[in-house]
């Protein structure tokens, strides 16, 4: 197998584009797909100041990774979940990460933890809650990523979501006709008000497998076992079926969710307008201040029913 480009010995087929890469040409091309998805989709400049949310796999570490080496100013939020076992290790490739990379771009790293600021560890507090971990670990994460970027004047906030995952959560929204997600599944969402921060995905055009690769190729010491509380998720079920669709028929995965992209762009309304009616639902928590369509954020309403529940 030789490279697509250069013709030395390749380390990396890529069925879907019918090529294959050597290690510096299969950099060039990630490089390129990210570099590609930023200018497409409006993501961000270089001047602006980018916050990666960071959870020690492979995704958000290539992520920061490629955003530092293509030149831009990205630092990175890691939350510390208190998972017994996983967080601790997850940690751990984060801080590594940042001491090494990190450090030689100049960029930092914030750390959230669950267990001080929360209370209690994620599985605790969903205990508590009587609620489905990942869900109260949704709330809290999209609740503290979007504070965190807010008060420490990040221009953006950017997400290791890769192609893998867009096309699986795309399934599950097709399957349940979620018509409100599915209008928000967009690989930029802006900051449509006071509060709320801008959100990206610069990963949305490459594979998982691709990104494992560069992480390898590169050596990122990332973590390698899933998170415990993902076993038996539906999202990667989608997952193993899109997978099973794609090695019969390569392509299949982008041909999903890029299609959908395209449609959705000649068909959503203009970003303005999707703003103006984020203006119309959105004021801030009579609590915390953060955007929200309820009187009460969710996030403060769980950590009410959490101090409430909790044994004096
Ligand atoms: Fe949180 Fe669930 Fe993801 Fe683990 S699998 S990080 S608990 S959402
Ligand atoms: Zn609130």
């Amino acid at each position: 197998m030789r490279c697509k480009k250069c013709h030395e010995k390749a380390v990396i087929g890529l069925p879907r584009h019918n090529a294959a890469f050597c290690k510096p040409c299969f950099n060039e091309f990630v490089h390129d797909q990210v570099a590609r998805a930023i200018k497409s989709e409006r993501m961000f400049d270089p001047k602006d100041r980018i916050l990666v949310a960071v959870s020690g796999g492979k995704d958000s570490l290539a992520l920061w990774d490629i955003l530092l080496k293509l030149g831009y100013r990205a630092d990175a939020l890691y939350v510390d979940l208190g998972i017994a076992g996983y967080s601790e290790k997850s940690c751990e490739k984060v801080e590594r990460f940042a001491d090494t990379v990190g450090k030689a771009h100049n960029a930092s790293l914030l750390i959230h933890t669950v267990q001080e600021e929360e209370g209690a560890g994620i599985r605790e507090l969903a205990d508590l809650l009587h609620r489905p971990t990942c869900s109260a670990c949704g709330t809290i994460k999209r609740y503290q990523f979007n504070r965190a970027a807010v008060e420490h004047d990040y221009d953006v906030m950017a997400t290791g979501h890769n192609l893998d995952d867009e096309a699986a959560r795309l399934l599950g929204n097709v399957l349940h006709w979620q018509d409100e997600y599915l209008d928000k599944q967009s690989p930029s969402l802006p900051a449509s008000v006071e509060g709320f921060a801008k959100k990206v995905k610069p990963l949305y055009r490459l594979a998982e497998r691709e990104i494992a690769a560069y992480a390898v190729l590169n050596r990122i010491d990332y973590i390698v076992e899933e998170c415990p509380m993902a076993k038996g998720s539906k999202m990667l079920l989608y997952k193993e079926v899109l997978n099973r669709l794609e090695t019969e028929s390569p392509g299949t995965k982008q041909a999903f969710y890029w299609g959908f992209l395209e449609k959705q762009a000649k068909t959503q309304p203009a970003p303005a307008s999707m703003a103006e009616k984020d203006q119309a639902t959105l004021h801030p928590c009579a609590t915390c201040g953060q955007p929200t369509t309820a009187e009460i954020c969710s996030y403060c309403k769980m950590m009410a029913r959490a101090k409430a529940s909790t044994p004096h």
